[in-house]
């Protein structure tokens, strides 16, 4: 739990969040601003800040979320998706607490 932190406030339920999934280690919730039909983000309730602040002890947790990623978009109706983890500031990252984007719906273009 990091004091700050709007996903960590979303775990603790201090924060409002349409829940798609949740278990002991992680949470999905629809991303505030979808940039899809259907946007979630997976996130876990460890606060990691970044993948750059991820170590090998992750592993487990990491390749969890990437498991977790298909079942719970074929449960959100897509057949297909995008995933998307921004890392750093000049990647793009706005919430500083590690979570996989999964986007689908209607027809995604490549690369964005
Ligand atoms: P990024 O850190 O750039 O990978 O993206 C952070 C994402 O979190 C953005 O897509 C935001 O729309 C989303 N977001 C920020 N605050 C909330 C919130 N309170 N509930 C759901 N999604 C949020
Ligand atoms: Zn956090």
């Amino acid at each position: 739990m990091s004091a700050n932190c709007v996903f960590c406030k979303i775990i603790s339920g201090a924060i409002p969040a349409t829940k798609i999934y949740e278990d002991d280690d992680v949470i999905a919730f629809n991303d505030i601003r979808p940039s899809a039909k259907v946007h979630f983000l997976l996130v876990p309730k460890l606060h990691i800040d970044s993948l750059l602040g991820c170590e090998n002890e992750h592993q487990a947790l990491l390749g969890k979320m990437l498991l977790l990623a298909p079942q719970l978009a074929k449960q959100q109706g897509l057949a297909g998706f995008k995933t998307l983890i921004n890392t750093g500031v000049e990647g793009g990252q706005e919430v500083f607490h590690i979570h996989l984007h999964v986007m689908g719906g209607g027809n995604q273009s490549r690369n964005s």
